[in-house]
């Protein structure tokens, strides 16, 4: 059965009583929601955009033009948030605001230089790799400040900040680990960066099933899927 605009309004509710819940706990400003779209439907975004959510962020290229096509007459902050081969890099340059999974240093400079002038500057994150997992890419943590340093040269990008994907951890002490190393690796890019760069503002960490971690340790983005449209069938 697909999802109701009344599931997802309560489901929104929900997830805002979460975040102000945890922004009230640990006395900070609220994150902004990133609606995680992936394989939900044009109608599903259209239901939470009548709801003021403006940030919707998506993980497939193809699935994604779909989207915007059918949703060109809203006014959405498009997110890409997946892994970017390449040969899709162009496509990316081209149809986002924001790129939350700039993953090596390649990548950052495909997608400066096929950045549309006409455009203002696409704005990015570096993913980290906080787990040193694997089966995940992005940046090691080692890696990162160099890059960054770089990457915050590049022409038609602004580096907004990072974003990970952490293991799944049992309880919110744990989950808050991983999330204050990557906040910690913000502070000491900013303090690395040339004179006249502007500093890095941007913590995109947080999904459904830990957003308040990241809220405690400052996450401006919480990019969150299942928590507001429901589980996902497999694609
Ligand atoms: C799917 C996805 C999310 C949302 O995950 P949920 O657990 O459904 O909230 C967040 N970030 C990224 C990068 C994703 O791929």
């Amino acid at each position: 059965m697909p999802i109701s605009e009344q599931q997802i309004a309560d489901r929104l509710q929900g997830v805002e009583k979460r975040i102000s819940l945890a922004c009230q706990a640990h006395q900070c400003s609220p994150p902004l929601l990133l609606a995680v779209s992936k394989t939900r439907t044009a109608e599903n975004i259209r239901t939470l955009y009548s709801s003021a959510i403006k940030n919707f962020g998506e993980n497939y290229l193809q699935e994604a033009l779909d989207k915007q096509q059918q949703l060109s007459d809203c006014d959405i902050c498009w997110h890409f948030i997946g892994p970017i081969q390449s040969n899709k890099s162009r496509a990316v340059a081209e149809h986002f605001h924001w790129v939350h999974s700039v993953d090596r240093l390649k990548l950052a400079k495909r997608l400066s230089n096929q950045r549309p002038s006409a455009l203002p500057a696409l704005q990015i994150c570096l993913q980290i790799n906080i787990d040193n997992e694997t089966s995940k890419s992005g940046f090691t943590a080692n890696e990162t400040i160099s890059a960054a340093v770089e990457i915050s040269q590049l022409p038609n990008l602004t580096l907004r900040g990072l974003m990970c994907i952490p293991q799944k951890r049992d309880t919110v002490a744990e989950q808050r680990l991983p999330f204050e190393k990557v906040a910690a690796l913000l502070s000491t890019i900013n303090q690395q960066l040339p004179n006249g760069t502007p500093k890095l503002d941007t913590l995109s960490m947080g999904m459904s099933d830990d957003i308040e971690a990241a809220i405690a340790e400052g996450a401006t983005f919480v990019r969150v899927g299942t928590a507001l449209f429901g589980p996902r069938q497999h694609r």
